[in-house]
């Protein structure tokens, strides 16, 4: 028994921990809840007024997989939604992308196509997750979950659905995304090594 946690402590002890740092990007509509899903993650806070996002601003989160550290820098993408001039500044470097539409809102979700294009254009084929929040507001609801399931199918990218308000999902997605990441990376170490 002794001998046995010994060596269990040693070999957890000496594994090796991988370290990676993430830029990670929200895109969507204003008021999609861009700055609402970054500051539960990071903050778990919620606040039901619109304060407009004005400048760049980015946060940090730590976050571990298995032997994998990772941080997190998540960009909000300040009030850009108007400036289409200044967005591929954001976009420079990223490593995965959060595409928010509101499923409350027709709108927010007819743009997506406008967001994937840009992102295409600017970022070529990293990891994004689209995600259609705001799903606490059962009632206001307009767009399903399968027509939102059905357009990230027919765009080969990954889809959820969270809430800001009551934090429904928006750690799991964030998890996601490091992972697709990072399954993303190993693909290219191994292709490398080849
Ligand atoms: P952004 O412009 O995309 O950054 O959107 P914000 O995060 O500023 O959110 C716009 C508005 O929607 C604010 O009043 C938020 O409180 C509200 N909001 C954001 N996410 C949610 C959500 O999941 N549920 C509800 N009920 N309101 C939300
Ligand atoms: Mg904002």
């Amino acid at each position: 028994m002794t001998q046995s946690l010994t060596n269990s402590f040693v070999s957890r002890d000496v594994r090796k921990v991988r370290q990676f740092i993430f830029k990670i990007i929200a895109v969507g509509d204003g008021t999609a809840g861009k700055t609402s899903i970054i500051r539960r993650y990071v903050h778990e806070e919620f606040d039901s007024k619109y304060i407009k996002t004005i400048g760049v601003s980015h946060a940090l989160k730590r976050l571990c997989l298995d032997d994998t550290e990772i941080t997190m820098t998540i960009w909000d993408t300040g009030g850009q939604e108007l400036f289409d001039c200044i967005r591929p500044q954001y976009y420079r470097g990223a490593h995965g992308v959060l595409i928010i539409y509101d499923v409350t809102n027709k709108e927010s979700f007819d743009h997506l196509d406008k967001w994937l294009n840009e992102l295409d254009n600017n970022c070529g084929k990293i990891p994004k997750i689209i995600i259609g929040n705001k799903i606490d507001l059962t009632d206001k609801r307009v767009i399903p979950a399968e027509a939102g399931e059905k357009y990230a199918r027919q765009n080969f990218v990954s889809y959820s659905e969270t809430s800001a308000k009551t934090g429904e999902n928006v750690f799991e997605v964030m998890e996601e995304l490091a992972k697709l990441i990072i399954s993303r990376s190993n693909k290219f170490r191994a292709a490398r090594a080849k």
